[in-house]
């Protein structure tokens, strides 16, 4: 099926145009240089920036996958989670497109969406079910468990605090360098000392891991580093800024590796996906495949431009549930800023 996409849960207008698996356009606008103002992302202002952006992203990528609106069998849309008033905009714009179309409308998970964008990679095929995928962005740190993209996504852990693309944000704050972050931070802990300091590793005993427990908590890092910057700010002695990131980048990708690979062992799924924006940092990558090959586990890491918010990827789930015989969504629903990972669809 030929399908649209819309996703605005987050800062980026993503537009994306699918005909099954295979990717026709993915367009993505950003708010983020204006969010960048404010140090983080400011919900009116996303709102507003998708509400500009909608219609000349949705020309950009019919004209890009070279289809008109009227060749589409499906329009597809994010539901949730994510900002309420972000969300509304996509989902307004949604139903007024399929209802002015006549076409079916598909509301669905932007999380479970995440997990979809690996469909559109090109060794697609190689995918196999069940996998254990970890999405690691600056909204959602989250683990999940997934039998069967389009029914069946279990949630094994998220964050009880901050996201790991937050914590990366606030680090930066603390260490005076711009936002994002993330970016930020590898950059500067290229030259630094990973083992120079112990942070804290938050959830991360075996203990914490028993009972199928995979919860992550990040904000006991982000103090943790406040803290020891700070006292060496009292103390009048300068500040290693790359041992600091280092550290702190190793202490994030420590946990979120160790806790990926432990679900794969206890589930005996020899397979794990990585999603998100954080799936940028190198460090990140290089340790999840060189501990998953110790452990004898697959990894896929679907490319970038597929693994921050998009909406090929919203697209794609669509085309998904379509191929699965799923019927298209009622008209009822509403955004849904916590709409849980286990509601595939709306
Ligand atoms: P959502 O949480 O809804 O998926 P988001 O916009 O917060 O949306 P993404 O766009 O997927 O998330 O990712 C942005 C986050 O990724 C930011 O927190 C940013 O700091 C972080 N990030 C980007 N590049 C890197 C990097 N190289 N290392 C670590 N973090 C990074
Ligand atoms: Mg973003
Ligand atoms: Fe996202």
């Amino acid at each position: 099926p030929l399908v649209l996409g819309i996703e605005t849960s987050c800062d980026e207008t993503g537009i994306g145009i699918v005909r099954g698996r295979e990717l026709l356009s993915n367009t993505i606008a950003s708010s983020m240089d204006e969010q960048a103002r404010y140090g983080g992302v400011v919900p009116e202002i996303a709102a507003r920036a998708h509400l500009e952006a909608l219609q000349p992203s949705i020309e950009a990528a019919l004209a890009e996958a070279s289809v008109s609106l009227a060749e589409l069998d499906a329009v597809a849309v994010t539901s949730g989670p994510g900002l309420a008033g972000a969300l509304m905009v996509g989902v307004g714009a949604a139903k007024a497109l399929a209802v002015s179309l006549g076409k079916p409308l598909y509301a669905v998970n932007h999380l479970v969406g995440h997990i979809a964008a690996d469909i559109l990679t090109e060794d697609a095929d190689r995918l196999e079910y069940p996998t254990v995928a970890i999405l690691v962005s600056g909204g959602h740190t989250s683990l999940l468990l997934v039998r069967d993209l389009t029914s069946d996504v279990e949630l094994l852990g998220e964050t009880v605090d901050d996201a790991a693309g937050e914590a990366f944000d606030k680090v930066a704050r603390v260490l005076g360098l711009p936002y994002p972050g993330g970016p930020e931070i590898d950059r500067a802990a290229a030259q630094g000392d990973p083992l120079a300091i112990r942070f804290p590793r938050g959830l991360s005993r075996a203990s914490d891991m028993a009972e199928h427990r995979y919860d992550f908590s990040f904000s006991g890092l982000k103090t943790a580093v406040a803290r020891w910057v700070e006292q060496r700010e009292d103390a009048g002695e300068p500040v290693p800024v790359a041992d600091v990131a280092a550290s702190f980048r190793e202490a994030v990708v420590d946990v979120l590796v160790t806790k990926a690979l432990d679900a794969c062992a206890r589930h005996g799924v020899p397979r794990l996906l990585l999603g998100g924006g954080v799936i940028a940092n190198r460090r990140l990558r290089d340790v999840a495949l060189e501990r998953a090959e110790a452990a004898g586990v697959t990894v896929r890491i679907p490319p970038l431009s597929l693994c921050t918010d998009n909406g090929a990827m919203i697209a794609a789930l669509a085309a998904e549930l379509i191929s699965a015989g799923r019927q298209p969504s009622t008209l009822a629903f509403g955004a849904d800023s916590t709409l849980p990972v286990t509601e595939i669809q709306v």
